[in-house]
């Protein structure tokens, strides 16, 4: 292997010490950062999603609560319940675990939370805030990559970046954030024509697509930095990212791996966002 690693686990653990101070120091303040996670039905990723993120809160010093709710519940119960929590002084952000059964609209939930407690960055507010550059919670999975890529001091100003993906939980707003940071940006998608033609000229790809190891060494220009957000299944069960890391890392310059990449710093972002919210409401 030629690339260096960008470790989200060890740069997570830097982040998350950083967060748990900043929490004691609120605390002597007599503030206590809380988030409320809402799980809704039996979804098994689900579960352990927002197992993860609990034990993240507790780890740095933050209140969580988890509230869970059976299949059942209806969108004006869920309704309800956000606009209870948004008026709960002792809660900071919100998080409304997705997908939701399908009796409930999704986004009309989202819309629900205040956006100052929007802490996954989905509200349409958050969105507006990130297009526009104004303050607000942007999305924690690539709020994660853009920690990632000033880990190493990454300079992204006039760089060509790559973006395979045009979600509007990681594709989308990735592209943007790069683009405030005076990157040139394509967004490459499951219509792009010739996909490869776009990331052999790319500086930085970033792949948030959903498909095993799908960006091959062939696709990739030497010493072009790769963040791979894909967490997937392989054919043996095993988990695997978006990238090819065997033959992309004889080319790259850096590359995350998958696990220990993207996925710990997604968590690691929440808990930022949610002390963030918590030190703004103290202000
Ligand atoms: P998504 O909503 O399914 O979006 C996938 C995107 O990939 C779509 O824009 C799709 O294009 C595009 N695409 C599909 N096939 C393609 C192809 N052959 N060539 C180029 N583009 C293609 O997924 P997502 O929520 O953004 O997540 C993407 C991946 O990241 C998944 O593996 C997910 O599990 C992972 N993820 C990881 C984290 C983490 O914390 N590490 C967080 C979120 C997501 P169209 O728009 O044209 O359909």
């Amino acid at each position: 292997m030629t690339a260096q690693l960008i470790d989200g686990n060890a740069l997570s653990k830097q982040l998350r010490s950083e967060v748990a101070r900043r929490v004691q120091t609120l605390k002597q303040r007599g503030l206590t950062p809380g988030l409320a996670v809402i799980l809704v039905g039996e979804d098994a990723a689900s579960q352990v999603y927002v197992r993860n993120k609990v034990k993240a809160c507790e780890e740095a010093g933050l209140n969580s609560v988890l509230e869970r709710y059976g299949a059942d519940l209806t969108e004006a119960q869920l309704l309800d319940r956000v606009r209870a929590l948004n008026e709960d002084p002792g809660i900071h952000g919100i998080l409304v675990q997705l997908p939701l059964p399908s009796q409930i609209n999704s986004q009309k939930v989202i819309e629900a939370i205040s956006p100052a407690k929007d802490v996954d960055g989905f509200h349409i507010a958050s969105a507006g805030a990130l297009m526009t550059g104004m303050p607000g919670f942007w999305p924690c999975t690539p709020h994660g990559c853009m920690k990632m890529l000033e880990s190493i001091d990454y300079e992204l100003r006039g760089k060509h970046a790559v973006v395979i993906g045009r979600s509007n939980i990681v594709g989308k707003p990735m592209a943007l954030m790069l683009l405030q940071k005076d990157a040139t940006v394509t967004i490459c998608h499951s219509r792009t024509k010739d996909l490869k033609a776009h990331t052999r000229t790319a500086d930085l790809i970033i792949a948030a697509v959903g498909r095993p190891r799908m960006l091959t060494a062939d696709m990739v220009k030497p010493g072009t930095v790769v963040i791979d957000v894909g967490m997937n299944r392989d054919v043996d069960g095993r988990l695997c990212g978006d990238v090819d890391f065997a033959g992309v890392s004889q080319v790259a310059s850096y590359i995350t791996p998958v696990p220990g990449g993207v996925g710990p710093m997604t968590i690691t972002m929440l808990l930022v966002n949610t002390l963030e919210s918590a030190e703004r409401s103290a202000v």
